[in-house]
């Protein structure tokens, strides 16, 4: 007798758990807006262009706790939304290669990823919390100067890529060095972009760039050049081009997805805080996914935004 009605209570209390789960989870929407956040250096002190490496564990529970889970650029730019439902896919992006963004460092005579530097301590996060995912892109800059030359430490650049490339995490263009693209002519501008490829597969065999982020948010003369094309033997072909700043960006299912001008938000205190702030009062404006990569769910009252020529594989369910 006493066991039943424990087992009665019990089953009452995940019935109760069970439904506010189900309350509790924000209903698909996914022509919702997503945030695609650009990071420059992970270093002391916090300023304009350097996020601190407390700082940047901060936003990553600030992201986790509000339902925001790690989406890798490469999938949304294939129309994947690969996040659990419910949740909100968010893009991590690193300019510059900077030293503070993957360092190693020996310890007791073997190298370690130095668990201050950002792959560092995104690593940690991943570890402790699962389920956030495991993405972020890093533009890269092969032949600048140092400190920017493919963060900093000559004898471990191999190692790096390589790392990032088997770890789940993208490289980008973000040309040689720095160009400002808008400042020369075609063959210069294909070079840039066709040479960065090259140096990066010296390291990574056969590696090739999906997404180009503009140095300077500075588009060349014609997009055409920037998009695909080839120099020196060696062709390119970004299906992304991301600009420095513009606020939220669009779904890959809205009308308004352009992938040639993908806006990006600075991760920095102020412009973070002011869309984590924004979607919590406008959560109808947030993407949120209904984890299944084949379906687009949609709310009937956002129909119109829906793009028109979807590929007729993907199935739209309205809610
Ligand atoms: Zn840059």
């Amino acid at each position: 007798m006493r066991v039943a009605l424990v087992l009665v209570l019990l089953l009452a209390a995940a019935l109760i758990i069970a439904s506010f789960a189900v309350a509790q989870a924000p209903a698909a929407n996914e022509v919702g807006r997503m945030m695609i956040l650009e990071y420059h250096k992970i270093d002391y002190p916090e300023e304009r262009w350097t996020r601190t490496p407390e700082n940047f564990r901060r936003d990553l529970e600030a992201l986790y706790a509000r339902g925001y889970r790690l989406q890798s650029l490469n999938a949304l730019l294939d129309g994947r939304i690969t996040v659990p439902a419910g949740t909100t896919p968010v893009v991590l992006t690193f300019d510059d290669s900077s030293p503070g963004q993957f360092r190693y460092v020996e310890r007791n005579g073997a190298l370690e990823i130095d668990p201050k530097c950002g792959v560092g301590i995104l690593e940690a996060f991943v570890r402790e919390k699962p389920d956030f995912g495991r993405a972020a892109t890093f533009f890269v800059l092969p032949a600048a100067n140092p400190p920017n030359r493919l963060f900093n430490q000559p004898e471990h650049v191999e190692r790096k890529l390589r790392w990032l490339v088997d770890n789940g995490y993208e490289l980008g263009n973000h040309t040689l060095w720095h160009a400002n693209l808008g400042k020369y002519d075609e063959t210069v501008v294909r070079t840039q972009l066709a040479e960065a490829q090259t140096w990066v597969q010296r390291y990574v065999p056969g590696y090739q760039f999906r997404s180009l982020a503009l140095p300077h948010g500075v588009y060349p003369r014609e997009v055409g050049w920037a998009m695909s094309g080839s120099a020196k033997g060696m062709s390119y072909n970004h299906t992304g081009i991301l600009m420095v700043a513009g606020g939220a960006a669009p779904s890959p299912y809205a009308k308004a997805f352009d992938p040639a001008r993908l806006p990006r938000i600075q991760a920095v205190e102020r412009d973070l805080n002011y869309w984590l702030t924004y979607f919590d009062k406008n959560p109808g404006e947030r993407f949120v996914s209904d984890g299944e990569a084949a379906t687009i769910t949609i709310p009937t009252a956002r129909r119109e935004k829906l793009r028109s020529d979807l590929p007729k594989t993907l199935k739209v369910v309205e809610r």
